[in-house]
Order: structure tokens, then C-alpha cells, then sequence
């Protein structure tokens, strides 16, 4: 098998295998073949990645600020320069079309680590005078952090969430998602070639058991986890037995509002970003499409001749731009979602069926006419499933926009610049776009309100979560006591 990893896991610095983990398979996901076969970890592997990263991490907080994001800049270097060898492999994890891996994944994981990299040495805490005495903080590290990851973006969330806690001078065990498990490998490899110390980064496979097991365990002092709503309450509720920090990057339901005095072609390729990309495999997508009425016709029409420039076929060709779901098991709960927006009087306009080859492939599917009430409409569908909902007002569609458990993204299409930061203001989400949609730049915080979230990844707020402040008073005269 091509894409064998040399071990199941990456512990201290090195590739390591303990043959009596569960074996589960990798598969990949434009043919149905078994491309790999991992182990789960055993107690025992758990234990020696835990207690890697326990040790390692002192040493390497104990380094310059400086000194730290050298490494991770020069593993930034390293994964540009192999970006095609990740991306192909990217592709084989997740099916995903190497036309977005290349230009998405490895890139974007190494824009965090060349980000977080840059900000590693000017990292402070703060002076604050009280008359003579004086109080000054030190920003420390966390401890060890674990981080668990969605099957959609391998590469990225193993760099977003390994960049931060690394440059804040964490050590880090990360599980992949067990439906894409060999990007992550890849990442500590590249780390420990970019002069990363042994344990600083760590890959333990294994499915939800293995997440549980690391969650709970005393060596570990925080945990991010990428993943969907009913996991990060089991997570968080783990973690907080503990009382441990967490991140949670969680499921959505995002509402995508286009004005009708809107630039059609925009929204319509806003609306193609936020519903196709990643076979619609994305948190954050724009999954009810919130037309006007005046323009709901002309939006449905040409979103539908766009939509004729889909090319379906084998991922790997830079020629194709929509790839197969990610597994069977989320192709069969996409198809159930679809029959049940036809049962519920959805009007579908386009797609909605499998694709006759080989693999996972499930054409991009439009409803028009949908209604609040609908279950397509309240639930993450977490597929190549696009929502058209009418209406008239501002008011009536923010009212509408935020009624929902979630509150990952959203976005506005308008010509009017105070309409655009008015509507902007009243979403309940973490990640909001004007004209535009489901761009995702290190620099930029990402992240959820509501149910979808706690925390925020990228930009300088996540130094606040890979990081805690101690407050030191420092008393320059005599100490006054009542007796
Ligand atoms: P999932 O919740 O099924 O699994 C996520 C990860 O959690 C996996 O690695 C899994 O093994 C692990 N896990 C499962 N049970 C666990 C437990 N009890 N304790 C610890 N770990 C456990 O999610 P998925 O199907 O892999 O990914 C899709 C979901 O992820 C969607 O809801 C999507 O919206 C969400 N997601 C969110 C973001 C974001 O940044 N907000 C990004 C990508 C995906």
C-alpha cells in the first residue's frame, strides 16, 4: 500500500507502532480502496506520548520566544517546499480535489506555523505600576495540550491548533480524525526536521475511545477539539472534570443573506464558496442561502450555469474541481438529509443524486423554496447541500438568520455599506464576511458563538488560549499587618 505510514503513531520524535492497537482502515475516498491500515493506540502508546510531551515541554519552554518560532518557521519553509507531495497525499486522505489541497491545505498549515512562528518571540506580559509597588505578569505556557481533529482539514487543524500551543511553549498530542489519519503524521515529521525537540509533537491514532482516554487523563492541561456539537459536549464536559482550558471548534448552520441589490456574480460565487468547496465538507459554509425575492430567480438561474462548470472525476487530476464525500457512511446521512427535503416540500433544482463511478460521489444539490421549519434547514447536513430560503426585510431576515442553535459563520451580500456592518452587527457568529465568503487567513480569528464553539484559532487571539497570565506583586516598602 502506497500510503502506509512507516507506524501508526509518531512519539518523541520518532515513528512507533504497538501491533496490538485495533486495526482500522484508510480509505480513499475516490475509489473505496484500503490504502493504509492503522493502529489505534493502546493505553501504552497513550502513555508514551503523554509522558513524551510532559518532559519535553519544559525544556522547550525554557527556550527563547525567538528561539521557538525559528522552528517553526523553518517547518513553515519545509511544507511549502513539499507541497505537492502533502497535497497528493492530502488528496488521498480526504478525497478532496488536488486543485484546493494545493492551494489550501498544506499552504494554510503553513501559514499558521510561519504566523505563529513570527509572534513566538514577541510574546510578553505587562508591567502595572501602583505607586511604588508594582505588579508585572508572565505569560506561561499551558502544560501539555491535546488537540483532536475533524476528518475535513488533516493538515490545517493539525497546524492550527499545533502552531499556537508550540509558539506559547506547549508540547502538544495530537489525535487525527480516524477517517484521515495521515496528513498529522506528516506535520511531526516536518517539526522534528525543522529542529522541533523530541516529544515537543505528537501523533497518536485511534478513534473516539482514544480522544476519550487522552480528555481525562491528569497529564493533560488543555484540549482543542475540531469536531461536531454532540462531541464537544461529551469533550468539554471530559475537560472540565478536570478543569482544564479547552477549545472547541464545533458544527454549524450558517446563514448566507444576499440583498437584492447585491452584485449577483458575487453572491453567486459566495454562495458556490460556501456550499461546494470541499465536496461541502466545510464548518463554516453559508448553508442557508437567504435570497431576496426581487433576485431569487436570477440567482437560481445563474447559480445553475455555474454549476455546469462542476468537473467531477479523479481527484488527483489538477483538472477537477469537486471530489467524492469523505466516506459512504457520510454520503448514506448527506442522501438521507436530501430525501428528507423532499419529504418536507423542498423544490429541488439541482442534483441531488449519486454519481455512477466508483468512490464516494454525490452531485452538488440545490432546494429552492425552503422554509425555516425544514430539518435541512435546522440541521449541519455536512455535505454538497445548498439551501435557497426567500425574504423580504432587513429585520425580518436577521430575526430568521440568528434563529438557530449555532452560531459558527455568516455573511451579507449589498451594495449598501451601512446595511452591510448594520446586518453584520446583529449576526450571532464568531466569523462574519461582507461581500465575500468562507476565507479563512491565519491572521483573521475563526471560530464559533452559541453552540458552535468556545475559543477562537488563528490571528493573535489564540495566543490567549495556548497561554495563561501569572500575576506577580512586587512590594517595595515595609508590609503593614493589622496586628
Ligand atoms: P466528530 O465530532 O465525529 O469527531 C471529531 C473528532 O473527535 C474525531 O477525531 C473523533 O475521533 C473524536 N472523538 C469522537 N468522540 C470522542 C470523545 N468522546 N472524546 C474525544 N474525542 C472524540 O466530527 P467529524 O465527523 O470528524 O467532523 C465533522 C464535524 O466537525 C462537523 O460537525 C463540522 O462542522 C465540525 N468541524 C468544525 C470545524 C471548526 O473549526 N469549527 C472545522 C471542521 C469541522
Amino acid at each position: 500500500m502506497q500510503n502506509q505510514p512507516k507506524a501508526s503513531h509518531f512519539i518523541d520524535g520518532a515513528y512507533m507502532e504497538d501491533t496490538t492497537g485495533e486495526v482500522f482502515d484508510v480509505i480513499y475516498p475516490a475509489t473505496g480502496e484500503v490504502i493504509a491500515k492503522l493502529h489505534a493506540a493502546t493505553p501504552a502508546i497513550i502513555d508514551k506520548a503523554l509522558d513524551a510531551a510532559r518532559r519535553a515541554q519544559k525544556d522547550w519552554a525554557a527556550m527563547t520566544g525567538t528561539e521557538r518560532g525559528r522552528v517553526l518557521r523553518r517547518a513553515a519553509d519545509i511544507m511549502r517546499e513539499r507541497n505537492h507531495d502533502l497535497s497528493v497525499l492530502e488528496t488521498y486522505d480526504t478525497g478532496k480535489p488536488y486543485q484546493e489541497t494545493s492551494v489550501a491545505d498544506a499552504t494554510s498549515g503553513a501559514d499558521a506555523l510561519e504566523y505563529f512562528g513570527g509572534l513566538a518571540g514577541s510574546l510578553t506580559g505587562e508591567h502595572i505600576q501602583l505607586g511604588e509597588d508594582f505588579v508585572y505578569t508572565r505569560r506561561e505556557p499551558l502544560g501539555v495540550c491535546v488537540g483532536i481533529g475533524a476528518w475535513n482539514y488533516p493538515t490545517q487543524i493539525a497546524c492550527w491548533k499545533g502552531a499556537p500551543a508550540l509558539a506559547c511553549g506547549n508540547a502538544m498530542v495530537f489525535k487525527p480524525s480516524e477517517t484521515t489519519p495521515l496528513c498529522a503524521l506528516k506535520v511531526a515529521e516536518i517539526l522534528i526536521e525543522a529542529g522541533a525537540p523530541a516529544g515537543v509533537y505528537n501523533v497518536v491514532q485511534g478513534l473516539g475511545a482514544v480522544g476519550a482516554a487522552l480528555v481525562s487523563d491528569q497529564r493533560v492541561d488543555k484540549v482543542s477539539l475540531t469536531g461536531s456539537v454532540p462531541t464537544g459536549r461529551k469533550v468539554y464536559a471530559a475537560a472540565a472534570e478536570g478543569m482544564r482550558h479547552v477549545t472547541m471548534e464545533l458544527g454549524g448552520k450558517s446563514p448566507l443573506v444576499i440583498f437584492d441589490d447585491a452584485d449577483l456574480e458575487n453572491a453567486v460565487s459566495g454562495a458556490i464558496l460556501g456550499n461546494f468547496y470541499s465536496t461541502g465538507q466545510v464548518c463554516s459554509n453559508g448553508t442557508r442561502v437567504f435570497v431576496q425575492k426581487g433576485i431569487k430567480e436570477a440567482f437560481l438561474l445563474r447559480l445553475a450555469e455555474r454549476l455546469a462548470g462542476v468537473v467531477m472525476g479523479d481527484p488527483q487530476d489538477p483538472a477537477v474541481n469537486f471530489g467524492p464525500m469523505v466516506s459512504g457512511r457520510q454520503r448514506d446521512i448527506v442522501e438521507g438529509y436530501i430525501a428528507k427535503g423532499l419529504d418536507e416540500g423542498a423544490r429541488l433544482v439541482y442534483g441531488g443524486k449519486r454519481v455512477d463511478r466508483d468512490g464516494f460521489y454525490l452531485e452538488p444539490t440545490v432546494f429552492a423554496d425552503v422554509t425555516d421549519d425544514m430539518t435541512i434547514a435546522r440541521e449541519e447536513i455536512f455535505g454538497p447541500v445548498l439551501s435557497v430560503l426567500d425574504f423580504d426585510t432587513e429585520e425580518e431576515v436577521l430575526a430568521r438568520a440568528n434563529d438557530t442553535e449555532f452560531g459558527l459563520a455568516a455573511g451579507v451580500f449589498t451594495a449598501d455599506l451601512t446595511r452591510a456592518h448594520r446586518v453584520v452587527a446583529g449576526f450571532e457568529a464568531g466569523t462574519c464576511y461582507i461581500n465575500t465568503y468562507n476565507l479563512a487567513p491565519v491572521e483573521a480569528p475563526f471560530g464559533g458563538m452559541k453552540q458552535s464553539g468556545v475559543g477562537r484559532e488563528n490571528s493573535k487571539a489564540a495566543i490567549e488560549h495556548y497561554s495563561q497570565i501569572k500575576g506577580v506583586y512586587v512590594a517595595m516598602g515595609d508590609v503593614e499587618a493589622p496586628f
